[in-house]
């Protein structure tokens, strides 16, 4: 674990660090939600901050302001399977995500999702790999 992490972030913490910290979460994953894919509003910790989870980036994902309310203190993989929107390389990317493998956490979500990278293309190029499907 990255104890050290967590302190440093809590002691020395003035606010902007902070704030960088949660805007470079979103960052990773193009800010949307890492279980839904919808935008993330809001940092969901993996591991409840009540069962000891700590304020560090495996611990922290970006979640939707509605399934981090849903999720609530439940563990985040068991919760996660019971959704509507499950997806088992999102699942993936979850694992990856608390194992400290952002590269490949963020990989499995570019493959859950592969329109994150894309923004900036064009209606037409969606509408060729949607004939292509
Ligand atoms: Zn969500």
């Amino acid at each position: 674990m990255h104890i050290s992490d967590a302190v440093f972030l809590e002691d020395l913490c003035p606010k902007f660090r902070l704030r960088q910290w949660r805007k470079s979460i979103h960052k990773f994953t193009g800010k949307s939600c890492i279980y839904c894919g919808k935008p993330s509003e809001s940092i969901d910790h993996v591991l409840p901050q009540s069962q000891g989870g700590l304020n560090t980036t495996e611990n922290c994902v970006p979640a939707c302001l509605s399934c981090n309310g849903d999720k609530s203190d439940e563990n985040a993989l068991q919760w996660y399977r019971r959704q509507k929107f499950y997806d088992p390389r999102r699942a993936m990317a979850i694992r990856a995500w608390l194992e400290g493998d952002l590269r490949l956490a963020i990989r499995l979500l570019q493959w859950a999702n592969p329109k994150l990278n894309r923004n900036k293309r064009s209606y037409s190029d969606d509408e060729n790999d949607y004939k292509a499907a």
